[in-house]
């Protein structure tokens, strides 16, 4: 099967006289005939449901689809972006234990990893997204144990040079995990770039209608984990009466422990009633994707042409920063996302998206409706001015989300709103 056809078809396919459209299972347990049938999942949990704080058939079948669209072999869905980020370190990493992350990365990802991690003893080792490979390499210390980015960095749109890091990654034996949100697999699928593990924020383009939050973890089933660099997948799991993932769960190891060692004990799994929206986004993931790149490349075009920019970021757009790595990562496009720093900076970024009335303000991007964003006042405000330029972000940055209206009609909104500064 093609793409469009994998959103549409992939996770769940109706058996003679079920329902067409995939069912909501919306129950937190599951019977068994006998003690001995439940004692019989307990000793095999992938074979059965046990409880729905970490598995669910409706959430299953969104599983299974996001692990056939990004080319893995087991996926689980958390509930957000944040959860899928956390769990994808912990699952591999514990205190007195470091890992590398790209600077350029998203701001809650950046609280996450160089706050909260370190206060769990987890030291996060910060890299320059655009670090030679040499650099890379020199980052990397006896206990770290996983590389981290993204493919188009929100809202910085960095581009990753994921085949590079993967090749750091691996000549140090361990996983490259890829944050896709932006791309989406409809532009990106980091596993044939040499990623490992690949997660995404599934409130973003994936869901695409602002209906839910969620996150997912993708695992491609290549890495080898039996380097003895990871204790916690080739040694006995006592939580787990003496599971050794590797051994029992060779096909997928990593997604299997995150499941039954992490999500049994955090318990952030998404509700069923929310993978059946997220599904219904990613039906249409393929045909929106085209249409957001198309919008966007126009509009970034149409900004650019006003000279009210200092800059435009938009990796598809030519001359724009990371065009050359978006024409090898990204050739079908880089997504809705646009940001640009308006000349005239903070107070002039304010007074222009005050000014706009199509576009919403609001702290989403990557909606079917377009919608902006001022990031230092928003999602980067707890950054330190450091963090800030690290991250790639000005006062006057403007992080602006493409929709699917018309795209006179979204130009039409930003003449009007540049009119007023
Ligand atoms: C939004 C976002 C997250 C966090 O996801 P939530 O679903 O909001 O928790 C992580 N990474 C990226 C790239 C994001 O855009």
């Amino acid at each position: 099967m093609k793409i469009e056809t994998k959103c549409l078809h992939e996770g769940y396919t109706p058996k003679n006289g079920e329902p067409r459209v995939m069912p909501i299972v919306q129950s937190t347990t599951y019977v068994y005939d006998s003690t001995d049938d439940v004692a019989a999942v307990f000793d095999d949990p992938t074979k059965s449901l046990i409880y729905s704080r970490f598995e669910n058939p409706t959430t299953d079948c969104v599983e299974k689809k996001i692990a056939a669209l990004e080319g893995g072999v087991a996926a689980m869905c958390t509930s957000s972006g944040q959860a899928a980020s956390l769990l994808s370190i912990l699952n591999i990493c514990e205190a007195g234990d470091s890992f590398i992350a790209s600077s350029s990365i998203y701001g809650g990802t950046i609280n996450l990893f160089g706050v909260t991690l370190k206060r769990m003893g987890i030291e996060c080792i910060w890299v320059d997204h655009d670090a030679t490979e040499e650099q890379l390499n020199s980052a990397f210390k006896p206990n770290t144990k996983a590389v981290f980015g993204e493919t188009l960095a929100n809202p910085a749109l960095t581009v990753l040079d994921i085949e590079m890091w993967a090749k750091a990654a691996h000549a140090h034996g361990v996983p490259l995990i890829i944050d896709n949100t932006f791309a989406t697999p409809i532009l990106c699928r980091p596993i044939e770039w040499g990623a490992d593990i690949v997660i995404h924020s599934t409130s973003k383009y994936m869901d695409g209608h602002a209906v839910q939050v969620g996150g997912v973890i993708v695992d491609s089933g290549k890495f080898d984990w039996t380097s003895g660099k990871f204790p916690c997948m080739t040694e006995p799991d006592e939580s787990y009466h003496g599971i050794v993932y590797t051994e029992k769960y060779a096909f997928a190891p990593y997604i299997v422990k995150a499941r039954m060692q992490l999500m049994r004990d955090f318990g952030c799994y998404p509700a069923a009633n929310s993978s059946f929206l997220l599904n219904l986004g990613l039906e249409t993931l393929a045909v929106r994707m085209k249409q957001y790149c198309e919008n966007a490349l126009t509009v970034a075009k149409y900004i650019q042409d006003t000279g009210n920019a200092e800059f435009v970021t938009y990796p598809a757009l030519e001359g724009s920063k990371g065009h050359e790595l978006a024409k090898k990562y990204l050739p079908n496009g880089t997504s809705g996302v646009i940001s640009f720093s308006i000349k005239g900076g903070r107070d002039t970024a304010v007074k222009f998206m005050d000014s706009l009335k199509l576009a919403s303000n609001e702290v989403h991007v990557a909606d079917i409706r377009t919608c902006v964003l001022h990031p230092a006042s928003a999602t980067h405000r707890q950054l330190t001015d450091e963090q800030l330029v690290a991250a790639g972000i000005d006062g006057g940055l403007i992080r602006f989300s493409v929709g699917l209206e018309n795209v006179e009609d979204i130009i039409a909104d930003l003449e009007g709103a540049f009119a007023k500064i």
